[in-house]
């Protein structure tokens, strides 16, 4: 029951972001789940299809097993809005504090630990703060005796993927996303929300983005019942243009490239028209509470009856690979769009170990000891921290465009075969692997609880100091990959869409 005057503890808030940040870490919104399984029952490409399925079975997955969707457990974004008469029990903390700590008890809870993703000194050092914190608060003041909390845990890869841009106010918005969003690549690990904030100024338009991505999806219907609004009527239009894109489930190529498209709006100078787009990915974690004086927020569990049955079976046409003995002959004859089962050994290793076999191959002191890439795979990843007997936590793959500055070096000097990650790769690195006769294969991001069940051993070989960024040496079975680029540089990233956006058109 709601209190007339009430006072909010500070202990309630911090219990309650805490709880939620747990909760979203593992349970995706059911508007979501559902707008998802829509997706995989109408998706007509087969790639896309089946990388629906597997962010379909993680969801599923992680629901059950209380451990994280994504190994990038995000960035905390929240926004809270405070009732003009509400009170606290104590002031010697802020709501930023208040929150941080919150977020504090979250990522490091011992049952499920989340992956610290924070650095601090940005532009220098980038050290991980350990704790995931500080989140990103915006606050309100509104009318009321209550406070209102939408808080989500924003993955790196969606939110690398934003645009903002200042148009002229006789420029037409849905051309802008309709040409920007092919630009944005598949590392924001499509299909999801596109949120996007109009007029203002240049910030208001960035957060008014984001705070749409905490609406659930609703597109359809809105289709039933019609536009009213201009906002409406754009997001209807936005929302077919997208799709006749034929991006596609990570960006292979298919029916569904955005589950929704949402949108905020304020006034704006008449000169002006400013833009921004927020894409939401796979690993769309929102949650909504509120505090009114009565104790701490109640999240009710979904029930597993919100997922969809879906089950993958290995089709006659997919390989299994032994990666302890393939040959150059064997991935000569992997052809783009392929699917395989990878089994045996592979070294893992993402930004920074990067970094530092730059820095250790360009100094000529070569590779630590029981660093060896000759014939092997690497795959882009940061896992999560194991639990009771888990081998390894939620292992999905990063975006391996990121790692494109690193690739050339790397087939040059190390002996490396292939890559394996998530996204497109650029033209200089598909050239670069056409070249060396490499390939490179692509895992599902947004399935990595998933993948990790594929992990049957893990150890770290080198670089133990860089935490989830160290390399690994993980023994893999079963772990599903598509032939993204191929050893003559036919790649799925562009013959797929290219070949969907026809067929929409
Ligand atoms: S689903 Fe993709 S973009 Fe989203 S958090 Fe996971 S890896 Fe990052």
């Amino acid at each position: 029951m709601s209190i007339e005057q009430p006072i909010i503890k500070q202990a309630d808030l911090i219990e309650s972001i805490a709880d939620a940040l747990q909760y979203i870490s593992y349970y995706h919104p059911k508007d979501f789940v559902d707008a998802m399984a829509e997706a995989y029952e109408k998706e007509e490409s087969a790639a896309a299809k089946d990388a629906i399925a597997q962010i379909l079975i993680n969801s599923r997955m992680s629901a059950e097993g209380k451990r994280p969707l994504c190994q990038d457990t995000g960035i905390v974004t929240c926004f809270v809005k405070v009732g003009m008469g509400v009170q606290w029990d104590k002031t010697d903390m802020t709501v930023q504090q208040m929150v941080d700590e919150g977020v504090r008890r979250a990522y490091t809870n011992p049952d499920n630990p989340l992956r610290a993703s924070i650095v601090a000194d940005p532009a220098g050092s980038r050290k991980n703060t350990r704790d995931n914190t500080p989140s990103v608060v915006h606050i309100d003041m509104v009318p009321g005796n209550h406070v209102e909390v939408a808080i989500a845990a924003k993955g790196g890869g969606s939110e690398n993927k934003s645009k903002m841009v200042m148009l002229n106010p006789s420029d037409d918005i849905a051309a802008w996303v309709e040409k920007t969003l092919p630009t944005m690549g598949a590392g924001w690990c499509p299909p999801g929300m596109l949120g996007i904030g109009i007029g203002g100024t240049a910030e208001k338009a960035a957060v008014m983005a984001k705070e749409s991505l905490m609406d659930p999806v609703d597109i359809h219907e809105l289709q039933a019942r019609g536009a009213e609004t201009t906002e409406e009527k754009l997001r209807l239009e936005i929302f077919e243009r997208a799709n006749k894109l034929g991006i596609g489930a990570q960006g292979l190529g298919g029916l569904t490239t955005v589950l929704d498209i949402k949108i905020k709006s304020a006034p704006t100078h008449a000169a002006s028209k400013p833009v921004v787009m927020i894409p939401n990915c796979a690993a769309t974690r929102h949650v909504h509470f509120h505090l009114d004086g009565t104790g701490p927020a109640e999240l009710t569990p979904p029930s597993l009856s919100d997922w969809p049955e879906i089950t993958r079976e290995a089709g006659e046409d997919v390989r299994r690979v032994n990666l302890d003995t393939v040959t150059q002959a064997d991935i000569e004859q992997w052809k783009s769009g392929d699917v395989l089962l990878l089994n045996g050994k592979m070294l893992t290793g993402r930004d920074a170990a990067h970094k530092r076999i730059q820095t250790l191959i360009e100094s000529g002191e070569g590779l630590p000891e029981g660093v060896d890439f000759t014939g092997k795979f690497i795959y882009y990843v940061g896992p999560v921290d194991p639990v009771g007997n888990e081998v390894v936590g939620p292992a999905g793959p990063t975006t391996a465009t990121r790692m494109d500055k690193f690739t050339d070096l790397m087939l040059d000097k190390t002996g490396l075969m292939g890559m394996i990650g998530k996204a497109e790769r650029g033209p200089a690195t598909v050239e670069s692997i056409k070249k060396h006769k490499a390939v490179y294969l692509m895992a599902v991001g947004g399935a990595a609880y998933l993948v990790s069940k594929a992990i049957k051993k893990s150890r770290v070989v080198a670089f133990e100091d860089l935490g989830m960024e160290a390399i690994y040496e993980f023994d893999v079975q079963d772990m599903p990959v598509t032939v993204a680029v191929d050893s003559d540089g036919v790649n799925a990233h562009e013959t797929g869409p290219a070949m969907w956006k026809v067929k929409l058109s």
